[in-house]
């Protein structure tokens, strides 16, 4: 879209209206108003006189171009061949020459701010600024530490939201870093790891914790739903490495996708197995204390979420970590959803992970629904008992309605989720429509 002026144009005060500081609106020729302007970029004329060809633009070349009618100037990185738009120019020719072959940045700034040049000179464009191979490697000034990132995750792209740190005019970017504007497959990629620190620690059942931990200043991670990542530890020695599921700080806090600002902090909920190798040592582990993060990695898709209208949850023990942000995200992204149904295995009450808030989200929503099943219960226990099988299958998993579009994930012991699968197959799921956690 061209800058098409408003009833305003131009703005009570504005450079078109004014002169300000001693500078003066020269008089334009007739035909050279800025109608005429915008005439003339609708023509389709070649007004750079390159064709339609972008080019990269050394700081040699650019200032070869330093002649009214060959006259190109750099706006905010972007290059222009302004030649043609001199006479339509309402600062008149003399002020446009004053940046002739140069960088004419702080000038429109200075001056023409309220102007949207992008759009104005946009058929004047002739290319990028070239980045300068003399550069340092990386920026070439320096940003803030805080900065902000957006995903979007349907068409894969990241916005990366950088602010100066000095509030000044860069004449480059400086040159980019290895690998830049390149793509590498997943799988090639590795795991990198960043030191996080423990921030708190909190029981959540008898052997099992929420650790909150806090990225480094300047990390983005993101991990996405359904991933898990692995967390490292020193043992005795030897590096120790295991993978862990994050999860939303509580259940009721609603979910929020992390679209700006980068998550500071990553939670686990952990059950310590006293006679384990990795979770005694991490259970030791002091406030303060740090613990490395990998990047994430797993192969659920969010997509198969897309459309589904019953959502079945089957967790064992620790296996409940995954459904946790799925079901956070199905009650808060999936338009389509008419019900979710957790049906959580544990071996006693005391196991069961975040009970009193999965009541409550039972209560406040009513699409959400959850069955605990014990393999192990005290005598007081009336509720459901057992492991999983066909019977208690099929009476938990009832469509809301006779052909509804249903989707199950499965987690927990690997006995647990084989079983599960194999009997969900039993029952005419198909493995399109099942999702199983696995190691
Ligand atoms: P281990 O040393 O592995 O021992 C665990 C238990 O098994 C102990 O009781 C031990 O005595 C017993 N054991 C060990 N070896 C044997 C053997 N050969 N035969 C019989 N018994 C044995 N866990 C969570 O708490 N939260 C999560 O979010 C989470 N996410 C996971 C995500 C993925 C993708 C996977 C695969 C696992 C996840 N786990 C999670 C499990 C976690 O990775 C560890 O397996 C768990 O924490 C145990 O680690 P450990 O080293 O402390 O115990
Ligand atoms: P647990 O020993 O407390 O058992 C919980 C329930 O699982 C039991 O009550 C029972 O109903 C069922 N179960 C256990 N053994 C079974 C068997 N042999 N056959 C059928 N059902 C069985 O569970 P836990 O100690 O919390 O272990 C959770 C498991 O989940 C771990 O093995 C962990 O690795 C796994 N996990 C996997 C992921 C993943 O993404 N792949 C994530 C989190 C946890």
């Amino acid at each position: 879209m061209l800058n098409v002026p408003s009833q305003a144009f131009p703005a009570p005060g504005s450079q078109q209206r004014v002169a300000s500081q001693g500078r003066s609106k020269v008089p334009l020729k007739q035909g050279r108003s800025l109608m005429d302007w915008i005439r003339l970029t609708k023509s389709g004329k070649d007004l750079t006189g390159l064709k339609g060809r972008l080019i990269e633009v050394t700081e040699e070349e650019l200032k070869t171009h330093n002649k009214k009618d060959d006259c190109w100037i750099c706006i905010r990185g972007l290059v222009y061949n302004v030649s043609p738009y001199m006479e339509y120019h309402p600062g008149g020719e003399d002020e446009l020459m004053r940046a002739a072959g140069a960088d004419g940045t702080d000038l429109f700034n200075e001056v023409h701010r309220w102007v949207n040049y992008e759009s104005m000179l946009k058929e004047c464009l002739v290319g990028r600024m070239a980045v300068k191979p003399a550069v340092p490697k990386g920026l070439s000034h320096e940003v803030q530490e805080n900065f902000s990132v957006r995903v979007i995750e349907n068409v894969g792209k990241v916005d990366i939201v950088l602010q100066k740190r000095e509030n000044i005019s860069w004449k480059c970017l400086g040159e980019p870093l290895e690998k830049h504007d390149s793509f590498i497959p997943k799988k090639d990629t590795g795991l990198s790891y960043r030191r996080c620190q423990l921030i708190s620690k909190e029981d959540v059942t008898h052997d099992t914790r929420l650790f909150c931990l806090m990225l480094p200043p300047s990390t983005h991670l993101q991990v996405p739903i359904g991933h898990h990542v692995y967390l490292k530890l020193s043992v005795t020695g030897a590096e120790i490495v295991k993978p862990y599921t994050p999860v939303s700080a509580s259940l009721l806090s609603g979910f929020r996708e992390p679209v700006s600002s980068p998550n500071k902090y990553i939670y686990f909920l952990i059950k310590i197995y006293p006679d384990g190798l990795f979770t005694p040592e991490l259970d030791r582990l002091q406030i303060g204390d740090c613990v490395s993060v990998s990047s994430p990695e797993g192969d659920f898709k969010l997509s198969k979420l897309q459309e589904v209208e019953d959502l079945f949850l089957l967790a064992a023990g620790t296996g409940f970590t995954p459904m946790v942000n799925v079901l956070n995200y199905a009650l808060t992204c999936m338009p389509s959803l008419r019900k979710v149904k957790l049906i959580f295995f544990n071996k006693t009450e005391d196991d069961i992970i975040w009970r009193c808030q999965l009541e409550k989200l039972a209560f406040k929503d009513k699409r959400f629904d959850t069955e605990f099943i014990l393999s192990a219960p005290s005598p007081e226990w009336n509720g459901k008992q057992g492991h999983v099988s066909p019977a208690l299958l099929s009476e938990f998993l009832q469509r809301s309605l006779e052909n509804s579009r249903v989707f199950l994930c499965i987690c927990g012991p690997t006995p647990f989720t084989d079983e599960g699968i194999r009997l969900l197959h039993d029952l005419n799921f198909s493995n399109d429509e099942i999702h199983g956690f696995t190691a």
